[in-house]
């Protein structure tokens, strides 16, 4: 055994996720001069010849932090896998073209468990034709580990970034927001419900739209389609997973600017509100801070504002501001609250 009783030994808890990943990368050079964006954006970008890019996102899966075999049926699981994945390729602007798949499984796992699984990735894969082409496979003690990574060659010239807001610029984000969070604190309850009296049949009938945003979540390839049809190119964009209040933080940093956001602009399911009733948690939390909406944020220069209102889907709900500064929400009373950034953090710390 090694013992060295003077190692240095820090909690992970001391640091969120953002400087976990800054500390432990800080000294890496950069070899490769095409290099255009590494740690930081939705995807890497790395120019390719005749003015392509290749871009490159993975994604890690764990059995009881990400998602839980007890209410997710496992083709679900394998599609909202790939889904995660495919959708920080669309946030860049792109199509993914080809995903590896890795699974680590163990004896508590069923050969066809996986093989469900399986049928979920191939399912999105054939929805977005995207090609399997690799993978790796081991064995864990208890928990089932699976870590997709996605690629795609695509046009330099069309890849946002979080970086490019301009000031001015229109903020829009697509379909409704706190569906998925929604979701997930009614599966959550119903397995506690379950546990104390598993006679009990829970009747979800009331929440098939929240479920199906948790457990089964669809990247929004349609709106970069519309875009793509009527020559729209936003000048930043994010997909919304760790909520909204999250990525518009990552927009005004990364494009060093501020922004306002109307609270009456902000749009929820029907399904959403009731859920936040029921639980008696305020509407704008589910709206501003639930994860997993997998739905998109952007910012377009004013003069397209006719042109992206023509999609129902894509709502304006504010503006970028000169000045770096924290977000603002422009609430219902007409006054400002800062929107602060709160994400899912591993270790504690937020
Ligand atoms: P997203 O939510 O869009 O999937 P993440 O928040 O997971 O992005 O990651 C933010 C950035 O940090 C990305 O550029 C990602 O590649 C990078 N990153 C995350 N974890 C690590 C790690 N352990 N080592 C190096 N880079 C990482
Ligand atoms: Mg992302």
């Amino acid at each position: 055994m090694i013992e060295d009783k003077n190692i240095k030994f820090t909690p992970l808890n001391n640091f969120s996720e953002f400087e976990l990943i800054h500390e432990w990368t800080k000294n890496f050079k950069t070899y490769h001069s095409n290099l255009v964006k590494g740690i930081g954006d939705d995807c890497a970008v790395q120019e390719l010849a005749d003015n392509k890019v290749l871009l490159t996102s993975t994604d890690l899966l764990i059995e009881g932090v990400h998602f839980d075999l007890s209410y997710c049926p496992p083709v679900h699981l394998g599609y909202k896998a790939a889904m995660v994945n495919f959708s920080d390729i669309i946030a860049m602007n792109a199509f993914p073209n080809s995903i590896t798949v890795s699974v680590a499984c163990s004896n508590f796992h069923s050969f066809e468990l996986i093989e469900q699984i399986y049928l979920g990735i191939q399912i999105a894969c054939d929805e977005l034709q995207v090609d399997l082409i690799g993978g790796d496979t081991s064995s864990t003690r208890k928990e089932l580990v699976i870590s997709i990574t996605v690629s795609s060659i695509y046009e330099k010239n069309k890849i946002v970034y979080r970086s490019g807001a301009k000031h001015a610029d229109l903020i829009c984000v697509t379909g409704d927001l706190g569906a998925a969070f929604a979701g997930l604190q009614i599966l959550e309850r119903e397995k506690q419900v379950f546990l104390q009296n598993p006679n009990i049949q829970p009747d979800l009938n009331d929440y098939d739209y929240v479920l199906e945003r948790q457990l089964r979540p669809r990247a929004r390839y349609d709106i970069i389609r519309f875009l793509n049809d009527n020559s729209l190119i936003p000048t930043s964009m994010i997909d919304i997973s760790d909520g909204l209040a999250n990525e518009i933080n990552h927009i005004s940093r990364a494009s060093k600017l501020g922004a306002v956001i109307y609270q009456n602009k902000l749009y929820s399911d029907y399904q959403t509100q009731k859920v936040s009733e029921l639980l008696n948690i305020p509407l704008t939390t589910f709206i501003l801070y639930g994860g997993e909406d997998y739905e998109l944020l952007f910012t377009i220069p004013s003069q397209y504002h006719t042109q992206v209102s023509k999609n129902k889907d894509i709502k304006i709900i504010g503006y970028m501001t000169e000045q770096f500064s924290e977000p603002m929400l422009f609430q219902e009373d007409e006054s400002y609250v800062p929107i602060k950034p709160f994400a899912y953090h591993h270790f504690g710390k937020s």
